[in-house]
């Protein structure tokens, strides 16, 4: 076990509220996957909000670097576990909100051990349920838009059953985490635990590894570099994308709003693959090389959330353009590439 400034011993003691000097409410809060890109992004915020965060990671795919960051907060706890393995609820303390985001984003990442992949949504979601249930704590699952597969409709509503290959490379994650949200939702009704589900659309940014296999870290990365890029097909599958920050202003919204149903979160602008890399070569203002790839295996042909919804309940929408957001990502890899060179 690895700890944050706080230690364990001691966050497990502290009280779930305390008023800080501004006024404001300070709660404890679990985040499941805080080491990882949109968790940190997350536990950041919350911890800069005056909150009490306790992270819980198996750092898969996070980083202990980010953990350490954090760890300069004084209201910052890290426990280094596996969600899918039991959870101590004594080590973890009491708790007011959780958050799970623990799960591999990146279809590359998430098809390297796709047992893995489904335990961690179904079987660390039950654990994390559990420990719900029994502080009382509000829930928030971090699903996805892959619930709904290479969809039929456009754009997805949240009623929108989707069309999942149940037996493809992508089954680990998205019937993952359609077995996940039928686990919330069943705690909700049969043991009254107060949830929410964010189906979240892509999500890029600062704090994405420059390694992970997905197109924005992908794209920006090599055109930076003046290498080649890789489309894989014929470029016309089409995804929006949300920034960081604002995903983390949507999750918090959503958790701290009554709606219990699912929730799409992202943003709406649609661009095909190869509109993107030509957008990201015009903001960087950096030539782009296409090179052709193999299509991948049931990859989505589109995908647009449908953001009614979330605008109506949460009067929340992101505010961060494409371009600002690609500029932004840039310098964060230019940053780190610096560093990793010194
Ligand atoms: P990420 O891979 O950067 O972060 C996931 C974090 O979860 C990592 O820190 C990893 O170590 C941790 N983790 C994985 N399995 C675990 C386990 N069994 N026990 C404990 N920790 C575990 O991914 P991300 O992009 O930050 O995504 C966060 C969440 O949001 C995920 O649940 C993902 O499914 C969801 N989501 C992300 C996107 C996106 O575009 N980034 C889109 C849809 C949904
Ligand atoms: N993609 C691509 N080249 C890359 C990485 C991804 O053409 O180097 C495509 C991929 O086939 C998919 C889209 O970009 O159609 C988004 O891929 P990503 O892995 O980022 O996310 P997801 O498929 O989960 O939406």
């Amino acid at each position: 076990m690895t700890k944050g400034n706080s230690g364990l011993a001691q966050a497990g003691s502290n009280n779930i509220y305390n008023k800080a000097s501004s006024g404001i409410e300070i709660v404890r809060i679990l985040v499941a996957g805080g080491a990882g890109f949109i968790g940190a992004a997350l536990c950041e915020k919350l911890l800069g909000l005056g909150h009490a965060v306790v992270c819980v990671d198996s750092l898969q795919t996070g980083s202990a670097q980010v953990v350490d960051r954090l760890g300069a907060f004084t209201a910052f706890t890290f426990l280094h576990q596996d969600i899918a393995q039991p959870l101590d609820a004594g080590l973890v303390g009491t708790v007011e909100q959780v958050y799970n985001l623990a799960c591999p984003a990146s279809p590359r990442q998430y098809q390297q051990d796709p047992v893995k992949t489904i335990e961690t949504n179904v079987i660390g979601t039950r654990n994390l349920l559990e420990l719900a249930r029994i502080a009382r704590a509000r829930f928030l699952l971090a699903s996805t838009s892959e619930v709904y597969g290479s969809p039929q409709q456009k754009p997805q509503r949240e009623d929108y059953w989707g069309n999942v290959n149940t037996t493809g490379p992508r089954a680990c994650y998205d019937e993952g985490k359609r077995c996940a949200e039928a686990l919330v939702q069943a705690y909700h009704t049969q043991h009254q635990v107060d949830t929410r589900i964010a189906r979240i659309f892509n999500t890029y940014g600062p704090g994405m590894q420059r390694d992970d296999g997905r197109v924005v870290s992908n794209f920006v990365t090599r055109i930076l570099d003046g290498a080649p890029i890789e489309i894989y097909g014929d470029g016309r599958q089409t995804r929006c994308f949300c920034y960081v920050d604002d995903m983390v202003e949507a999750l918090i919204a959503l958790m701290t709003s009554e709606c219990v149903t699912p929730m799409n979160l992202g943003a709406d602008r649609e661009v095909s693959v190869v509109e993107l890399a030509h957008l990201v070569g015009r903001v960087l203002e950096k030539p782009v090389t296409l090179r052709v790839a193999p299509a991948l295996v049931d990859d989505p042909r589109e995908r647009q959330p449908d953001l009614e919804k979330c605008r109506r309940v949460l009067g929340w929408q992101a505010t961060t353009s494409l371009e600002m957001g690609l500029l932004k990502t840039a310098a964060f890899f230019a940053r780190t590439q610096e560093h990793s060179h010194a």
